[in-house]
């Protein structure tokens, strides 16, 4: 018998909760790859693992998969990220049906970028446009606890971070359990966007998204406008000082990792979720260095 548990349940229970991110591998073989890296990321005993949605094709059916694989043969509990990207209603609702299949309690519902090789992002016919309407729906469906995106630089398209944060009411309002922030790299922001969130009566938990630097490539990937994230100068001088040196940046990126996250725990943050980018290593060292109430 699967155990059941549901991340709004364990985020009234817990003092801090720890998840991690992952992401499906665009290559069928490298999925054994990641079902390691997990069972590894199991060491340090993560809340939950969540297993984020494609951007179309067929890395989408790997996250019902991944989600499966997470919950029923590892036992550990998995958020499922979906968005609406080029999907109907009833595309929405058969994946839902097929989590509940699989024991999937809980949902990370996204509108999701534009489609490659377009600018902006269209509602298809019999599809949502936003966030709040996937989260509506998802509540009328069945019980699934349902976490959303926050971003606390504000989201690229959004004309101001107030006007962002009134859209992440809606979220809130439509039934959103939690929020699990956009990366950032100056707490600053992420501290501002929770005093503001709660201003609007927002009091659902503000989980921060971590992300270890850990290559070159990765970085100047998540310094690009799509990501909405400023790179502090501090960050942006030293990765390109240590460029030549890739193990040099991995030591630096966990370090800044370590330092973010001391700063977050003296701040009353509800959890930490970590953008792993598939490897459970920097993960486990940073673990290691933080003295996590758990
Ligand atoms: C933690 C996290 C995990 C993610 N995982 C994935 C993933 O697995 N797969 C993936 O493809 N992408 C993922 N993303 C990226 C996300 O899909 C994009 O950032 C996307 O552009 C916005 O999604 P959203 O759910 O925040 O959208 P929304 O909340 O719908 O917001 C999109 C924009 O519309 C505005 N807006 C929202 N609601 C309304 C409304 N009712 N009326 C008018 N304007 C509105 C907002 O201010 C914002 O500018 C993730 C992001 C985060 C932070």
């Amino acid at each position: 018998m699967v155990q059941v548990m549901k991340i709004k349940n364990i985020l009234d229970q817990k003092k801090l909760t720890l998840s991690c991110e992952v992401f499906p591998p665009k290559r069928e073989g490298n999925l054994e790859i990641l079902y390691t890296t997990i069972k590894e990321l199991g060491v340090i005993s993560p809340d939950f693992i969540s297993v984020t949605y494609g951007a179309g094709g067929s890395t989408r059916d790997k996250t019902i998969e991944i989600a499966s694989k997470v919950k029923n043969d590892f036992g550990m509990e998995v958020l499922a990220h979906l968005t609406c990207v080029q999907s109907t209603r009833d595309d929405i609702a058969a994946i839902l049906d097929a989590l509940r299949e699989e024991n999937v309690e809980n949902i990370l519902a996204l509108r999701g970028d534009p489609p490659e090789g377009t600018e902006k992002f269209v509602r298809i016919a019999g599809g949502f446009g936003y966030a709040n309407e996937l989260v509506e729906f998802i509540k009328a469906h069945d019980d699934f606890s349902i976490g959303v995106a926050g971003y606390p630089e504000g989201h690229i398209e959004a004309p101001s971070i107030d006007v962002d944060l009134v859209n992440l009411k809606r979220k809130v309002d439509a039934g959103a359990d939690f929020i699990i922030t956009q990366l950032f790299f100056n707490n600053n922001d992420f501290y501002r966007f929770r005093d503001r969130a709660l201003k609007l009566k927002i009091r659902v938990p503000i989980i921060p998204g971590i992300f270890p630097v850990l290559n070159y490539n990765q970085f100047i990937r998540i310094a690009s406008p799509l990501y909405g994230a400023k790179i502090t100068s501090r960050l942006a001088d030293k990765i390109e000082k240590l460029k030549d040196n890739p193990g040099e940046i991995e030591k630096y990126g966990i370090e800044y990792a370590i330092n973010q996250m001391y700063n977050l725990l003296g701040n009353e943050v509800p959890g930490f979720h970590i953008y792993t980018m598939n490897r459970s290593d920097p993960v486990r060292k940073i673990l290691g260095e933080l003295p996590l109430p758990r």
